[in-house]
């Protein structure tokens, strides 16, 4: 389900946008207006085996249902937007190498769909359309730059400077997991590529996992070491609310590692905000602790900046939870549109 609040259509701001997040067990379909408003929403199974064709013509067939129910005649809808997992060509519209979608390797992901909806298509990464959620009627949408860093089984992320995404020529704008935090020879292993250093191996879910795990092996004194093997980034979210002091000092840790990152990209592109999304935010702004982790990003970030470069420096939670990428497909798809005319 959506989060989101539907807005009526009599309350809508036409024209409309088609925004379409692909995960790697469902898929995010929602109907936003012109102001990122939510219409319609639906949610369907990616059914990975099937491959990428079934599910785009069942994409299709899901958005009809939308405009259906809402009684909405088609010609209002002008674009759609799409985001899917890297890696990808977006300005091919291809899917090149998508770890989690082994079925989905090199396929014209943009064509099928513009074939099945009988719509353009704008074309993103799913972390860079969250990013653009954010930045469109979220935690950034104030500002014309940002950078947002998702926290979740890895580290992905985006960044939209003057208005603009920073797609890459690689199509890979915005990793900004593989920063390198650590050069040392000894430094973790990336998951992926098998890269040493990266963000992603120190403060992803998998990344603190691993970390905790050697801690406690080691002798860390916690609540968690009699659960070594059940160790995840939300039993320490809850022995820190517990009050125990290798959760809490494990979890600052994660936020200077994460404030090392930030400072980098910050020194690159000076967006004026930094927004910590995704799912492993040790609580995130409804509680003391995920409070406790953001002071400790904000804290390392000031250890490490200019104090002018400080002062016009926000670091905050993101606030559209797993509705950024269906809201920021359709934000990409609102600003094509718009350039186009
Ligand atoms: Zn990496």
């Amino acid at each position: 389900m959506t989060q989101q609040k539907t807005t009526s259509l009599d309350q809508a701001q036409s024209p409309y946008f088609f925004g379409i997040d692909v995960g790697g067990t469902g898929i995010k379909i929602g109907l936003t207006d012109d102001q990122g408003a939510t219409l319609g929403y639906s949610a369907i199974d990616t059914l990975e085996p099937q491959g990428p064709a079934d599910a785009m013509r069942r994409v299709a067939e899901a958005c009809r249902g939308i405009l259906g129910k809402l009684g909405l005649d088609p010609s209002r809808v002008v674009r759609a937007g799409l985001g899917t997992p890297g890696s990808q060509d977006i300005r091919k519209g291809m899917l090149i190498e998508p770890p989690n979608h082994p079925h989905w390797h090199h396929f014209p992901i943009v064509k099928s769909l513009e074939e099945s909806l009988k719509l353009p298509v704008s074309y993103a990464n799913d972390a860079n359309a969250a990013a653009f959620g954010e930045f469109w009627i979220g935690t950034g949408k104030i500002h014309d730059s940002m950078v947002l860093l998702t926290l979740g089984t890895g580290v992905g992320g985006g960044v939209i400077i003057d208005n603009e995404l920073v797609v890459g020529r690689n199509s890979f704008g915005g990793e900004c997991g593989h920063m390198i935090i650590d050069p040392s020879p000894e430094a973790r292993l990336c998951a992926w590529g098998g890269g040493r250093g990266h963000l992603e191996a120190y403060a992803s879910a998998s990344g603190v996992t691993a970390r905790a795990r050697e801690e406690l092996q080691a002798g860390a004194k916690s609540l968690l070491a009699s659960q070594i093997d059940k160790i995840t980034a939300k039993r320490i979210f809850e022995a820190a609310e517990q009050g125990d002091p290798w959760s809490l000092k494990f979890i600052e840790q994660t936020g200077d590692y994460l404030a090392i990152g930030i400072t980098s990209m910050v020194h690159m592109v000076d967006p004026g905000l930094v927004v910590l999304g995704g799912a492993m935010n040790f609580g995130g702004p409804n509680s003391p602790t995920g409070q406790r982790f953001l002071d400790s990003v904000r804290r390392g970030f000031e250890a490490r900046t200019f104090q002018n470069v400080q002062a016009g420096t926000h670091i905050e939670f993101a606030s559209l939870g797993a509705d950024a990428g269906y809201i920021g497909a359709a934000g990409i798809a609102r600003s094509d549109y718009h350039k186009a005319l």
